[in-house]
């Protein structure tokens, strides 16, 4: 016999075993993720940095540029004559006005003749031939040796007469860059190298321009490299060339690599115990119910009514069963009250209703004083549809209305409105009502007149009160008082014993009884068989 729903051992304690692998092989998995998602994070914040730093150096590059040429022009409209003592001072004037040009000369003949910082030089400095010659005609100087006095080593720009001389400071204070970002300023076409910035030597700046921007940089693989090229727009086009040679985790210390593993690890493991949850409430009995009630497999077993008297067989109870692959046997007690609580009790009563008129076809149609009980939540009484779909069945089984009997049970006082309207459609639909488990409810005598109930079902807890000496063996006696005046046939649950039987019979001759003396609940066909051994119990005269 099983009583009471049981989870079964294969469902319960082998679940969180599952679970431990499943959390550990989430945390390596984690541990991967977050080691990804954290080197992504980096690559994009140094993909910034590296735009940031070519902005930089662009921005200066571009401003030195246009300070020369500014500068050179202003040098120009000079109207004294070549390094005379005023076309010096102009010169020394006009220096205030540029951040990055630390001095102002005039050419003769390819030789320096003299500047705004050293003056008439006593010798002209030759200079050599120009690193390059831009489009519009302006001659530069890389790193112009000596020029114009020994131990001055800078960067020159020149045209006709005039040359500048650009000062160090041009790329001084860039934002600090760690020692594995490099750049380079270059031409439009790369052709042509200014300068590079970062432990970069110049084989090594002219090996970095020729490379190809590698499409898969941010794979996590040690020796890749990010790379961006950012050039001006105008008419002076320079471009940087900047790159990151520690790419995303590789950049980062020891401590911060130990962090993100303990990070993944817990992270991963924390949402596989969440994803096992889930599981294990998709798994719940609550869900299996509603899988099961969607599949039809619920089934019903028929418990006999007995004639007290006759010991004759004059109907049965269907009743509904669910044995389920995961949980085992569940009871009715469990399965309704959950069924009732999600919303699952009218598809459930439906599939009940639909089976046990299949299974009990036969015996109604061949035995029209035969009856068939079927239980209703108090949900099915509020539900429209459902008089219509049972008149439905009835008509294509060819069964009589009165041959089927709809127990209820009232289980607060508010379902009395609800039953009492609802009974009054059935009973004029020519169905018989039975008030299920009296005296476990609220009723009350007037209540029950009202009711139009054609049977009531003394619970079984008053059945097996009998012999004893408990309250309720009191409340029996109040009992059958009340139905000794009532037009209503009365069944008694939960006939164990013969002594019960007597009980009852002595006192209520024409009582109908329920319980396991006569018959356990069984299948459909049992019936069959069961019909025929009858009477069930000797008569008692
Ligand atoms: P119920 O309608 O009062 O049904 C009688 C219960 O008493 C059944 O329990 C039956 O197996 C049990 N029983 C019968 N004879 C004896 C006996 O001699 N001794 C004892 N101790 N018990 C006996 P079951 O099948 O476990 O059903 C429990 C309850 O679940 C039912 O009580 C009924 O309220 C509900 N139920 C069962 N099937 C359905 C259904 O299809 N729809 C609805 N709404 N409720 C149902
Ligand atoms: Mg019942
Ligand atoms: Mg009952």
């Amino acid at each position: 016999m099983h009583s009471a729903f049981q989870p079964t051992a294969s469902s319960f304690f082998s679940l969180p075993k599952k679970m431990h692998w499943m959390a550990l092989l989430s945390g390596l998995l984690g541990t991967v993720i977050a080691i990804s998602v954290v080197h992504v994070v980096i690559i994009k914040h140094e993909r910034e940095f590296l735009r940031g730093y070519s902005e930089a150096i662009l921005n200066r590059g571009l401003q030195a540029n246009k300070e020369s040429r500014l500068s050179l022009k202003f040098a120009q409209q000079s109207q004294f004559e070549q390094c005379s003592p005023e076309d010096i001072e102009y010169l020394r004037e006009s220096l205030w006005n540029y951040d990055f040009i630390h001095d102002i000369g005039r050419i003769k003949n390819g030789a320096i003749e003299c500047t705004a910082g050293w003056g008439l030089l006593a010798e002209q400095k030759k200079l050599p031939h120009f690193s390059e010659l831009t489009p519009d005609g302006y001659q530069f100087w890389k790193r112009l040796k000596d020029i114009p006095t020994e131990g001055i080593t800078s960067n020159a720009i020149a045209r006709r007469n005039s040359i500048a001389f650009v000062s160090h400071y041009v790329f001084k204070n860039l934002p600090h860059n760690p020692e594995f970002i490099a750049a380079v300023l270059t031409t439009k076409h790369s052709d042509y190298i200014y300068k590079t910035f970062g432990d970069l030597t110049k084989q090594q700046a002219i090996e970095l321009l020729k490379k190809k921007e590698d499409p898969f940089f941010w794979l996590p693989v040690k020796g890749r490299q990010i790379q961006t090229q950012l050039c001006t727009q105008g008419s002076t086009v320079i471009c940087t060339t900047a790159t990151d040679s520690q790419l995303g985790i590789f950049g980062i210390s020891n401590t911060y690599h130990a962090i993100i593993i303990v990070i993944g690890f817990l992270f991963g493991g924390i949402l596989s115990l969440l994803l096992s949850f889930a599981r294990l409430r998709k798994n719940s009995l609550g869900a299996r119910l509603k899988q099961a009630i969607d599949k039809k497999l619920l089934h019903v077993q028929y418990q006999p009514k007995i004639q007290l008297q006759s010991g004759m067989i004059i109907g049965v109870e269907a009743l509904a069963r669910w044995n389920d692959e995961e949980y085992g046997y569940v009871s009715p007690d469990v399965f309704i009250a959950l069924a009732e609580q999600n919303n699952q009790i009218k598809e459930l009563t439906k599939l009940i209703v639909s089976k046990t008129l299949s299974d009990m076809r036969d015996y109604l149609v061949n035995n029209k004083a035969f009856f068939v009980s079927i239980n209703l939540s108090i949900q099915d009484l509020t539900d429209s549809q459902f008089l219509l779909f049972i008149d439905d069945l009835v008509q294509q089984h060819g069964i009589r209305p009165e041959q089927l009997i709809f127990e209820i049970t009232e289980r607060s006082a508010a379902d009395q409105d609800a039953m009492s309207n609802t009974t009054k459609q059935f009973v004029k639909k020519g169905y018989q009502v039975s008030l299920d488990d009296f005296g476990t409810g609220y009723s009350n005598l007037s209540w029950l007149s009202a009711l139009e109930a054609d049977e009531i079902k003394i619970d079984k807890m008053f059945t097996q009160a009998i012999g004893t000496d408990s309250i309720n063996q009191n409340m029996l006696n109040g009992i059958f008082q009340l139905i000794e005046n009532l037009k209503m046939h009365v069944v008694f649950e939960g006939i164990e014993e013969q002594r019960e039987e007597d009980y009852i019979l002595e006192r209520s001759p024409n009582a109908i009884g329920q319980g396991w003396l006569y018959s356990r609940p069984v299948l459909a066909e049992e019936i069959g068989k069961l019909l025929i051994s009858q009477p069930l119990k000797k008569t008692h005269a």
